[in-house]
C-alpha cells in the first residue's frame, strides 16, 4: 500500500531484470545490477531521536519516514540493547544522541549488507519493557517505541537467556518479568538491605548551628547502620554512596532496583526555621502530604536534583499499568509497615517529634517495587539535636534501634514469603 510496498515492487520489478540479465549477460555484471535494486532499497531513512525519563525509566523514539524492520536483542558487559535496521540511512541530530538518565551511551552505525545498527548502553542493568512500531496518526511515517527501566542483573541475565528462544522477535518481553522479585520468585537472594545516605558532593544538605553538614552526618551514620546490619549476617547491605559524592534521586532509587532491594532506607538530618523542635521523623511516600512541614521538607529534598544542573520533568501520572498499580500499593503498605515498627523502636532509644510517622512526595522514596523508608535522625537546627548527631554513643543506639525493626520487618517478610 505504502511507499515500503512500492519499493519493493520496484525493487522485484528490478531482480526480473537481473534474471534476464543473467540469461543474455555475462556473470561478471549481474552484481551490479543486484547492487542497483539494492540502492533502491536502501533508501528509508530515520529521520529523528528522542529520549526521555530518568535512571530508572526510560523512554526511546526514533521516527522513520516509511515502515522499518528490525531486530532487537540484548547483550552484556556491559549492559546494552541492539537494534538491527534493514537498509536504513540515519538522518539524525548529534545532540540528540546525548547519553541522558538509564542510557550511558547511543551509537549508530552501519554493519554493511543493508544492516545499520543502534546501540543503547545502560548505566547499569535494564528491562525492555516494551518495543513497538507504531505508525504515525498522520499517516507520514513510522516509529519505533522503547520503554527501559532500571533492573538487575539477574533479570536482565535471565532476559538474555529467554532471547535464545525468541531471536529476532519484535515482540516486546514478559511485561511480568520484574513482578515479585526477592525471596519468592529468587531462591538464592537473601534479604537484601539499601541505605542510602542523603546529599553528597556538591549537594551537601542541610547545615546545623554550629556548623555540621547534613551530607557527612548521614555518611557517617549510614556506614554505621551498615556495618550493625551486615553483623547480623542475614542479610545483603549495600550503600548508594560510601563517599563524598553528588548522586542524583533517581540514581540512588536504580542502585536499589539493581540491588533488588527488599528495603531501601534513606538517612537525612535537616534544619526547620523553629529552633526548638527536635527529635527523629520517619516518613513514608505519598502523593497528598501528612502535613506543611512534611510538605515543605519534600520540596527541600526534590531540589537536590538542582545540583546537578538538570531537572527533568517526570511525570509518573501516567501509571495505567494496573499490574504496576498493584505492586506500588502493596509496596506502600510494606513501607507503611517498616516505618510503623521503626518508629516503635526509635522511640525506646532516641526522642521523635510529634507524630513522628509522617508522609510527602518525596521522589527517593518512589521506586513502585522496594519498599522505602526516609529517616529524618534529627534537626541541625536544633543544638542538642546537633550534639546529638555528633555523638558516637547516641548514633550507636539510633542504628540498634533501626536494626532491630529491620530484623522484625524481614522475619515478616520472609515469613509471608514461605508460608506462601
Ligand atoms: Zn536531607
Amino acid at each position: 500500500m505504502g511507499l515500503a510496498d512500492f519499493t519493493h515492487k520496484t525493487c522485484r520489478a528490478g531482480s526480473h531484470v537481473l534474471r534476464a540479465a543473467w540469461l543474455l549477460l555475462l556473470i561478471a555484471i549481474s552484481p551490479v545490477l543486484a547492487s542497483v535494486c539494492h540502492a533502491e532499497d536502501a533508501s528509508r531513512i530515520a529521520t529523528g531521536y528522542k529520549m526521555a525519563g530518568d535512571a530508572t525509566k526510560m523512554r526511546i523514539v526514533m521516527s522513520f519516514d516509511r515502515e522499518p524492520d528490525l531486530k532487537w536483542f540484548l547483550l552484556r558487559g556491559p549492559n546494552r540493547l541492539v537494534v538491527d535496521l534493514q537498509n536504513t540511512k540515519f538522518a539524525i541530530d548529534a545532540k540528540d544522541l546525548k547519553a541522558r538518565g538509564l542510557v550511558k551511551g547511543v551509537r549508530l552505525g552501519d554493519l554493511g549488507d543493508g544492516v545499520s545498527r543502534l546501540i543503547l548502553t545502560g548505566k547499569g542493568p535494564f528491562a525492555v519493557d516494551k518495543l513497538d512500531i507504531l505508525k504515525d496518526d498522520t499517516g507520514a511515517g513510522y516509529r519505533i517505541a522503547i520503554d527501559i527501566s532500571a533492573a538487575s542483573e539477574r533479570e536482565f541475565d535471565e532476559a538474555l537467556a529467554n532471547q535464545a528462544l525468541t531471536t529476532g522477535s519484535t515482540v516486546s518481553t514478559e511485561k511480568g518479568g520484574r513482578v515479585g522479585t526477592g525471596p519468592v520468585s529468587n531462591p538464592g537472594h537473601r534479604f537484601t538491605i539499601v541505605i542510602d545516605p542523603g546529599h553528597g558532593g556538591v549537594d551537601g544538605g542541610a547545615e546545623g548551628l554550629n556548623g555540621t553538614i547534613e551530607k557527612n552526618v548521614t555518611l557517617a551514620f549510614a556506614t554505621e547502620l551498615r556495618d550493625k546490619l551486615a553483623a547480623v549476617g542475614n542479610y545483603d547491605v549495600f550503600m548508594t554512596r560510601d563517599t563524598d559524592e553528588f548522586l542524583r534521586l533517581d540514581d540512588r532509587v536504580r542502585i536499589a532496583r539493581q540491588h533488588e532491594a527488599d528495603l531501601l532506607i534513606s538517612i537525612h538530618a535537616d534544619t526547620i526555621s523553629v529552633k526548638g523542635i527536635r527529635g527523629a521523623t520517619v516518613y513514608t511516600v505519598s502523593d497528598k502530604a501528612s502535613d506543611p512541614e512534611a510538605q515543605a521538607l519534600a520540596d527541600r529534598e526534590n531540589l537536590s536534583d538542582q545540583f546537578a544542573g538538570m531537572v527533568i520533568k517526570n511525570d509518573s501520572k501516567e501509571v495505567t499499568d494496573i499490574l504496576i498499580d498493584l505492586i506500588r500499593r502493596e509496596t506502600h503498605s510494606f513501607s507503611m509497615s517498616f516505618a510503623h515498627t521503626l518508629v516503635g523502636q526509635l522511640s525506646t532509644s532516641v526522642g521523635l517529634i510529634n507524630n513522628p510517622q509522617r508522609s510527602a512526595g518525596f521522589k527517593v522514596l518512589k521506586a513502585p517495587d522496594v519498599p522505602s523508608v526516609l529517616v529524618e535522625l534529627g534537626y541541625l537546627s536544633n543544638a542538642k539535636d546537633e550534639a546529638q548527631l555528633l555523638d558516637a554513643d547516641w548514633r550507636g543506639k539510633a542504628a540498634q534501634s533501626i536494626t532491630n525493626a529491620v530484623a522484625l520487618f524481614a522475619s515478616a517478610r520472609t515469613g509471608t514469603a514461605t508460608g506462601g
